[in-house]
């Protein structure tokens, strides 16, 4: 399976610094892109142009959106549909990030409807799942994801193309917190997500990436990728400097 390395770039840059970053990361990572791994930038809404100019020509280098709403026009204000993204140049876009969860307050129903909305739409569609401290503490990893996983897909055709699909496995007390998860409860989380996709999709869940994401830094980078059923990883904070971006898409 071809690896993803995702940027999520939140709300960070201006036109001009997105530019600027794709241009350093395609001078740093370009050329020796290991075979088997892709490339994701994910800037905000505004610099969503700038950054497809910036990566236009680099094969295996992909933009993507944050977020979208699930319609296609209308009365729906400060809003983006997914084709107004996809006119943008994104092909990728994130459902479900634990920052519009706990943040903006999207409930896992209205997560799911744009998962299946943004596929509907034509977009590859990473959705977001991950428990909260408290959860992990009271052994309810499972029963999040669980829930997480089946109201996210309850929408989704079952014959999709399994490229289209992903998962990212965020534990929320390791975004931006510096805390990463261990080898264990990464191998753990990933194989309940492998189980629970297949109980959905059947045995084309295999060909589905699960991405890892929390504190992924230069690092740790390599350690995590190697683990089993780790196909990429989701990058905040260590995505802003093209530097250290560079490091963990060549780790
Ligand atoms: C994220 O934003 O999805 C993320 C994982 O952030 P960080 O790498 O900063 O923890």
């Amino acid at each position: 399976m071809i690896k993803l390395f995702a940027a999520n770039w939140k709300m960070h840059k201006t036109q001009a610094e997105a530019r600027q970053t794709v241009e350093d990361l395609l001078r740093l990572s370009a050329v020796d892109l290991p075979v088997g791994r892709e490339v994701l930038v994910i800037p905000p809404f505004t610099a969503l142009s700038a950054t497809a100019a910036g990566l236009a020509g680099a094969e295996r280098y992909h933009l993507g959106a944050q977020n979208f709403y699930p319609a296609d026009h209308g009365a729906f204000t400060g809003e983006v549909s997914p084709a107004m993204i996809r006119d943008a140049g994104a092909s990728f876009a994130l459902t479900g990030h634990s920052e519009r969860r706990h943040v903006l307050g999207e409930s896992d129903s209205f997560v799911g409807q744009k998962t299946s909305f943004g596929l509907a739409a034509g977009l590859k569609v990473i959705l977001c799942v991950g428990e909260k401290i408290e959860e992990r503490e009271a052994s309810k990893l499972a029963e999040v994801l669980t829930r997480q996983i089946s109201l996210g897909l309850a929408d989704v055709p079952k014959n999709i193309a399994p490229e289209t699909l992903s998962v990212a496995y965020e534990p929320v007390w390791a975004i931006g917190t510096g805390l990463v998860a261990g080898p264990a409860e990464i191998l753990e989380a990933h194989a309940l997500v492998r189980a629970l996709l297949e109980d959905v999709f059947g045995s084309v869940a295999r060909e589905m990436r699960i991405l890892y994401g929390g504190s992924v830094k230069p690092d740790n980078a390599s350690e995590i990728i190697a683990l089993d059923n780790v196909d990429g990883v989701l990058v905040g904070g260590a995505s802003l400097k093209a530097d250290d971006f560079s490091r963990i898409v060549l780790a």
